[in-house]
């Protein structure tokens, strides 16, 4: 079984404008809504790939009040919901997109979460016992402690030492974890989440990410994987002996890179659930945000453009490195 955990999903409202200015009355070409939070896509996609089977549930807290469409969609996609309803509203993000392509967002902070909730979550964790990947997504809902998602980590091992646990989120949350005892097995920064991570600003270029990957911070992380867009990425396996990898992909025409980071979580939890391992997954993670970048729906991936990703050598190239720069300091 495969489980996703998000805390503070949403529901998302694109607009596209013509032109959008600040401090101005702006009008719409044309808006739609999708259904968002970063567990929700990568439980989906996760779900396309293990054949949509209810081998993967979601977890986490929707506000009941506009709850239907969230779990109108995992049920689409066969996973297994077990959403905790709270008081109140799912938030609302919104994108804006004008004409020259630059986007605007605003993102609704979502419902308070009490400790009584959050004890719930953590109870409902415990009560599954047949796990072989998990992943936590997205930011904390409000209210929660900075260290919620080491108590996670912690309560999925209770019960499922073998589970691999991977951890997609960014700032004092992805911070607090790292500083504590209760490591998670995969993360996966975009080069943007890495420079805030480190407080310093790490080009997208693969051997300023590989000096960053140096960095102590994340020593005791078995993979990190950062993503680099159509760049590809650059990963880190290994504790004891560490090894480096660039990863060289087929830049896409990209129909919607919504949500590729996503999809990436997806395809590691799919390869986790076949009991594939390092250089697999970092192909599967690779071929599910290439898959998901060609459609136009976010987070979602055709399970045939994926395996086409996946078995192409030309599509992606995990190559390692031998020679490691400096680190970072
Ligand atoms: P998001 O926050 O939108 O979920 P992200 O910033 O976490 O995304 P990115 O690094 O932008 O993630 O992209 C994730 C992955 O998606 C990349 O590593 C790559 O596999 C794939 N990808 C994205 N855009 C393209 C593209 N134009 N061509 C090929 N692959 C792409």
């Amino acid at each position: 079984m495969l489980l996703t955990i998000t805390t503070n999903p949403s529901i998302d409202v694109v607009y596209q404008t013509n032109f959008f200015k600040l401090g101005q009355t702006n009008r719409e070409v044309s808006h739609y809504q999708v259904i968002g939070g970063k567990g929700i896509n990568a439980g989906r996609v996760a779900s396309i790939l293990t054949g949509n089977k209810e081998n993967v549930a979601a977890m986490g807290f929707v506000g009941r009040d506009n709850s239907a469409g969230i779990i109108q969609d995992l049920q689409e996609y066969g996973v297994v919901n077990k959403m905790i309803q709270v008081p109140g509203k799912t938030r609302f993000c919104y994108t804006i997109i004008d004409g020259k392509g630059q986007k605007t967002e605003l993102n609704e902070v979502g419902q308070q979460i009490s400790t009584e909730e959050a004890n719930q979550l953590l109870e409902q964790i415990s009560s599954l016992t047949n796990l072989n990947g998990v992943s936590i997504n997205g930011s904390l809902a409000p209210n929660l402690p900075e260290n919620f998602y080491s108590q996670v980590i912690r309560t999925v091992r209770e019960k499922n030492p073998r589970a691999k646990i991977v951890l997609d989120t960014s700032g004092a949350a992805l911070k607090s974890v790292l500083m504590g005892k209760d490591l998670p097995d995969y993360i996966k920064p975009n080069s943007e989440e890495l420079s805030e991570l480190l407080a310093t600003d790490v080009v997208e270029e693969k051997n300023a990410v590989l000096s960053a990957l140096m960095n102590p911070i994340f020593k005791n992380i078995p993979n990190v994987l950062v993503s680099m867009g159509a760049h590809g990425g650059v990963a880190k396996v290994g504790i004891e002996t560490p090894r480096y990898y660039k990863i060289k992909i087929s830049s896409q025409l990209a129909v919607n890179p919504e949500g590729s980071g996503d999809a990436m979580i997806g395809g590691i939890l799919s390869a986790l659930a076949y009991g594939k391992s390092n250089i697999d997954v970092i192909r599967a993670a690779m071929a599910a945000g290439m898959a998901n970048a060609v459609e136009a729906k976010t987070g979602f991936v055709q399970k045939s453009t994926f395996n086409r990703f996946l078995r192409s050598d030309k599509d992606i190239h995990v190559q390692i490195i031998k020679a490691v720069p400096t680190p970072i300091k």
